[in-house]
């Protein structure tokens, strides 16, 4: 036998055990969104390289050492797209759908970056993504948030923990940096070999880092919070307002930076403390400068992702995990004689609007039976020469071994069918 190739690793199939969750998720986002007039948007899964060195930042973890890039059979330099708000951005100046006006766009699909996987950290892993442009106030930073807090509800998700920070504008942020590198610098032997690299580079990347030997260093950094400017000091306290009338817990958290470096002003993380290490199951905040950054006319921005493979399995650990709907129906056909009869009638209760499966590969009656009971359909309708005779269907009970089977007149299967599942 040769041998079996396997997926590659951190790569998963999702498997059908599972997908009736995953479209559960999806499902309850795409309604929530919905609700808020938000349109989908559906991008490429390969974009230009350069596309994500110029906005996600060129010393950041994924740049440095997480992109899938390759070249492709033009000499293109390309890769997976390890998140979705720069093909997004891309998509909206491409087609004109961000100068002088408001847009709310969302999107969902797998993303790619060379992380070690573990748990809650996949190589290819799934987000849903929401992205807002030409909204400057502190108002659509809480309708992001308000849009999070209702699919947690919507998915029975209490418990979370918001957190949330200003990052304030690029003057702010050049400020504070060099009191950061004063910070690290002054210890710079307790600093690891990436956050030695990036003291320079980008000294705000070691607040992110997530070597335990770090945190304490971290918590004695100077914050942010501090060296605000004016105006983004008024933005936040926007939003926080809004979060309070709006009745949404949070704290601030001034050491909160994110991963990539297109955020300014507000950014947010929702956490849970049920999964371990990778508590956070949604990140987002405004990214003002980035449409102007790859090529648009000056556009404010704000969005969040969330992590869809964290979320499922918070789903499951809460025992929330949707199961599979099982088929209302088998038709088993008892003879030769049955068989086109079974198809007919399997046909005629899908236009009924019934889920049923019909009896494929032939077989015994025992051997069709066992197949209907795997199923795990909720009833089987059997066929032999008798029923086709009087014009009549016995249903066996699969689910209730008490109740007798019973023969049925076939015009009115369906509704008893439906009667018996209601
Ligand atoms: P983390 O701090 O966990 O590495 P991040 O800051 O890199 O996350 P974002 O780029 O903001 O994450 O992505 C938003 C969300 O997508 C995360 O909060 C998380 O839920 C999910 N996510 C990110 N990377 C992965 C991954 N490798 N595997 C699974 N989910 C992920
Ligand atoms: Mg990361």
């Amino acid at each position: 036998m040769a041998k079996a190739i396997q997926s590659i690793r951190g790569m998963h199939d999702i498997l059908p055990s599972d997908t009736p969750a995953w479209r559960h998720l999806e499902e309850t986002a795409r309604q929530v969104l919905e609700a808020y007039g938000y349109s989908e948007i559906r991008m490429p899964v390969v974009e230009q390289t350069d596309l994500f060195a110029r906005s996600i930042g060129e010393v950041t973890d994924i740049v440095e050492k997480e992109m899938y890039s390759f070249e492709d059979r033009n000499g293109d330099s390309l890769t997976l797209r390890p998140e979705g708000t720069a093909g997004c951005v891309r998509a909206g100046i491409e087609h004109g759908l961000l100068h002088n006006q408001q847009q709310r766009l969302w999107y969902a699909g797998p993303m790619f970056r060379h992380e070690r996987p573990q748990k809650g950290r996949y190589r290819q892993f799934h987000q849903i993504g929401v992205e807002t442009f030409g909204i400057e106030g502190p108002d659509i930073d809480a309708e992001l948030i308000l849009i999070s807090a209702r699919l947690w509800r919507e998915l029975g998700l209490d418990g979370l923990r918001l957190e949330i920070n200003s990052l304030g504008s690029s003057e702010a942020r050049a400020a504070y940096r060099e009191h950061l590198v004063r910070h690290f610098q002054a210890h710079e032997d307790r600093l690891d070999e990436d956050s030695r690299r990036r003291l320079h580079g980008n000294p705000m990347r070691i607040l992110d880092s997530k070597n335990p030997d770090l945190r304490e260093l971290i918590a004695a950094a100077p914050t942010l919070t501090d060296h605000l400017d004016q105006a983004s000091r008024e933005h936040f306290e926007g939003l926080q307002r809004s979060l309070t009338a709006a009745g949404i817990a949070f704290t601030v958290n001034p050491r909160l930076v994110r991963g990539l470096d297109y955020y300014g002003r507000t950014v947010f993380e929702w956490i849970t403390d049920e999964l371990g290490a990778q508590g956070t199951v949604c990140a987002g905040g405004r990214y003002d400068g980035l449409v102007e950054q790859l090529g648009g006319r000056a556009t404010t921005a704000a969005g969040f992702a969330l992590g869809m493979e964290r979320l499922l399995a918070l789903l499951e650990t809460r025992g929330l995990k949707t199961a599979a709907a099982a088929p209302h129906a088998y038709v088993i056909a008892a003879g030769d004689a049955a068989e086109l009869a079974a198809l007919e009638l399997a046909e005629q209760l899908r236009d009924a609007g019934l889920k049923v499966v019909g009896n494929c590969g032939g077989g015994g009656f025992k051997a069709q039976m066992k197949r209907a009971d795997r199923s795990g359909a909720v009833l089987a309708l059997m066929l032999g020469e008798e029923e086709i005779a009087s014009g009549s269907v016995t249903i066996k009970y699969l689910r209730d071994a008490e109740r007798p089977q019973a023969t049925v007149p076939r015009d009115t299967l369906p509704e008893t069918i439906r009667q018996h599942l209601s």
